[in-house]
């Protein structure tokens, strides 16, 4: 293994052309195609290409200044350089296995996770119930990449940044209630989903799948609620920030392009 990690790491050194990536994912509905298309249209004519579907190559707008060059000033080309970076859009529910597999458990220059959610569907029960399972899931592979990892340093943290959008609606609820009610709906899939292991038989105490089922259980082992800061342990941080990709008064994402400019 240690010699594939070697030749991946210096083949990573030595192509300029893999640029940070962001993962745009979340519960269809959400705005995340609106919001590829917004960065797209945002970003100066001829600069992005498609590498590959769903995928574009972005600027970071004009007055958001990446954390790597606050020393260096605007239009040094190392400066410019650093604005760059790609947006993959996942899309449904169905390729997350997929995608989990591709993309968390050997992520290729990921910088961070978009996870999108329509802030007026997680008022509701059912709304929220797909986006914290969805959630979990996303959360869970990122402990798993986290925890299964064969270096001792640990593999590069992947914040996640939780896109209250839509938030200029009136059913929607205020990112820190956004926050609240994902955590206590993902406190209930992770009870249910363990209860559902139990009852397989998958799992037990005591036999050897018992570390299969430490493993799959989010966050804390012990029996309370859920909270993002438990992914802190697990090499990854949760923020929510709002905002409005399509807004009355235009549309509004600063929140968000300061988080990505904090991980550029
Ligand atoms: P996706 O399935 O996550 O890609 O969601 P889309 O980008 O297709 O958006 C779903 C719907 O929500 C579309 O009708 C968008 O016009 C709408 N939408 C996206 N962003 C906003 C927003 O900030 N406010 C409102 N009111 N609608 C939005």
């Amino acid at each position: 293994v240690l010699p594939i990690l070697l030749h991946q790491f210096v083949y990573k050194r030595q192509t300029p052309t893999t640029l940070p990536t962001f993962l745009l994912i979340g519960p269809s509905g959400a705005g995340k195609t609106t919001l590829l298309t917004l960065t797209e249209r945002n970003t100066v004519a001829q600069t992005h290409t498609s590498t590959a579907p769903l995928t574009i190559q972005a600027l970071l707008p004009e007055g958001f200044i990446p954390s790597s060059s606050h020393y260096r000033s605007p239009g040094d080309p190392a400066y410019e350089r650093s604005r760059r970076f790609l947006l993959h859009d996942t899309p449904g529910h169905g390729k997350l296995r997929h995608f989990a597999a591709s993309q968390l458990m050997k992520p290729t220059n990921v910088r961070g996770i978009i996870f999108v959610v329509d802030a007026s569907s997680v008022a509701e029960e059912a709304g929220l119930n797909e986006a914290a399972e969805y959630l979990h899931d996303v959360l869970l592979a990122l402990q798993k990449r986290y925890t299964g990892a064969k270096t001792s340093r640990g593999p590069k943290e992947i914040p996640v940044l939780i896109a209250a959008n839509k938030l200029a609606l009136f059913t929607a609820l205020p990112p820190h209630l956004v926050k609240i009610a994902l955590e206590k709906a993902i406190s209930e899939v992770r009870k249910s989903k363990a209860k559902g292991l139990k009852d397989s038989g998958v799992g037990m105490r005591g036999d050897d799948d018992g570390l299969e089922e430490e493993r799959e259980w989010l966050g804390e082992g012990g029996e309370g609620s859920f909270e993002f800061g438990q992914m802190e342990e697990v090499g990854t941080s949760v923020t929510v920030k709002g905002g409005n990709v399509l807004g009355g008064d235009g549309s509004d994402v600063k929140s968000w392009w300061e988080w990505v400019a904090e991980q550029l």
